[in-house]
């Protein structure tokens, strides 16, 4: 695979991140992608190793080794190097359903497990993916695929987020009837309400969810499935339900909020910013404008809320970090930024991190206005806006109850399986492995399809 010598060749050349003062101005894409020619050479860079670790997708001491999906990099990486785009298309989309998703927001786990890493720099693998599907997108070879035989089977799916739209896509190809529900007027989850357009563009999920209904499947959106007639409706209606609901309960901030006017949680604020930039729906959720924020908590979900308040015009963004600052120090003794760290650094003129601090009480002034925070060190900072990002609890009671299916955090079912306590009423992604990653939705959704697809038909041809 690749070319035998290039990876002594040339240098790992990644997709580069616009200047930070630029994009804050903006909420445009963070990366420009590497033109033809330098992604030649990265699919050269591949070097046959003979054991692609970047492929294996397996668990090893509690982490994951190589991707959920069990991509066929090398394969795609050598046909990139020929320039034989179609080739690398079809053995992509042979394993992933939305590489134009993983190609944007994965962690690149085939990257951390790429033997060339051993020693030097691993594979562009995540940006040779991009590349790969959006030149599909670009020269029209995305066309919409029919199925021959429908099998004349219907399926539900609740949820539209990546693991929903996984297990519709798969069941639409095997040819069964697939009609998606989604409480929210826009279909895409996450991909729509949370992950910024800066990181994910609006137009991007849009796309996909055009071509997925240009190829039958059937989206119903603004139809909450927590209603119990209308659950029940669908448990009887259909031959069978996948619950892809997302885990949408959030984590408690840990201090009392009653009556605080400036508090809300990262999903409420993220969702409001997202209708009001790109789909101009007003929100009754504040806006960062002016306000001093800060956020709790690290990860994903409060970069991407620093990165939102920079670009709403925050007067200052303060991320508290609970742990210590050696726990987030690289080998080298650094300490990496992600993309909104270092867009706060270059606005503010410092990390918006404080670690080994968490939240003690609130004050507020008379008409119940938040204005300062106090942390458990006694330190005070001065905040008109506190977000909490503080991860996901789990999934919600509701629609669980509804459907009648069994839950603790998560829905339950057998290890390893996806069939609920209802023999046909399934289940798959954040709601049921917990709150993970689109990577890992979309593996979820995978897996679970076949299981539906198995039910229904009896055997599957779609593992
Ligand atoms: C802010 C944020 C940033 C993230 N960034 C990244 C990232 O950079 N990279 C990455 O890999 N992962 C990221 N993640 C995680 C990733 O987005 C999730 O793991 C993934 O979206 C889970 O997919 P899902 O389909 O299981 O659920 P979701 O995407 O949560 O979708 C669930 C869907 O179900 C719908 N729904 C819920 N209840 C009902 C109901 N009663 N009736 C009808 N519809 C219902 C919801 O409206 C939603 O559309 C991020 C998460 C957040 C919150
Ligand atoms: S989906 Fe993620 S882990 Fe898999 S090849 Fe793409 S970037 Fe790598």
């Amino acid at each position: 695979m690749g070319k035998p010598t290039g990876f002594m060749e040339y240098d790992r050349c990644e997709n580069q991140r616009r200047p930070p003062l630029e994009r804050i101005c903006d909420w445009e894409e963070l990366y420009v992608p590497a033109p033809d020619a330098v992604r030649f050479q990265q699919g050269a860079r591949c070097m046959n190793c003979g054991v692609p670790f970047c492929q294996a997708g397996v668990q090893f001491e509690g982490k994951q080794l190589g991707c959920p999906l069990h991509n066929l990099i090398p394969e795609w990486n050598d046909m990139i190097m020929d320039g034989n785009w179609g080739h690398a298309l079809a053995r992509l989309l042979k394993t992933n359903n939305f590489p134009e998703f993983t190609g944007r927001v994965c962690p690149a786990f085939c990257e951390q497990a790429c033997t060339c890493g051993l020693y030097d720099q691993p594979i562009t693998v995540h940006d040779n993916e991009r590349a790969i599907i959006e030149h599909a997108f670009e020269t029209g070879a995305m066309k919409p695929r029919f199925t021959q035989h429908a099998s004349g089977k219907n399926v539900a799916v609740v949820g539209s987020g990546p693991s929903g739209l996984a297990v519709a896509d798969q069941l639409n190809h095997r040819g069964h009837s697939v009609t998606v529900i989604e409480k929210h007027p826009r279909a895409g989850g996450i991909l729509t309400y949370g992950i910024p357009n800066m990181k994910l563009p609006k137009t991007v999920v849009q796309r996909r969810i055009e071509l997925m209904t240009d190829e039958g499947v059937t989206f119903v959106t603004g139809l909450d499935a927590a209603n119990p007639e209308i659950a029940q409706r669908l448990a009887r209606e259909f031959d069978a339900v996948v619950l892809c609901c997302g885990s949408e309960e959030p984590r408690a901030i840990g201090v009392d909020t009653q009556n605080v006017k400036g508090v809300c949680y990262a999903m409420e604020f993220l969702h409001a910013a997202v209708d009001r930039e790109r789909f101009g729906v007003t929100s009754s959720v504040p806006t960062a404008r002016g306000r001093n924020v800060i956020i709790i908590g690290t990860g994903n979900t409060a970069s991407d809320c620093v990165a939102t308040c920079i670009r709403q015009g925050c007067e200052s963004v303060t991320q508290l970090v609970r742990r210590g600052r050696d726990d987030y120090l690289a080998p080298d003794g650094s300490l990496p930024q992600d993309y909104a760290q270092e867009e706060a650094a270059a606005k503010f003129g410092h990390d918006p991190r404080v670690f080994s601090q968490s939240v003690a009480s609130l004050q507020t002034d008379e008409r119940g206005n938040l204005v300062s925070i106090t942390t458990k060190t006694g330190d005070t900072f001065p905040c008109d806006l506190l977000i909490g990002a503080t991860g996901f609890a789990g999934c919600r009671a509701d629609v669980c109850e509804a459907f009648g299916v069994e839950r603790d955090r998560t829905v339950k079912t057998e290890k390893g399986h996806f069939q609920t306590n209802i023999p046909h009423i399934f289940t798959a992604g954040d709601m049921h492995r917990g709150q993970s990653l689109v990577v890992h939705a979309i593996a979820e959704g995978r897996a679970c399809a076949a299981e539906v697809d198995e039910f229904l038909m009896g055997y599957t041809n779609l593992r």
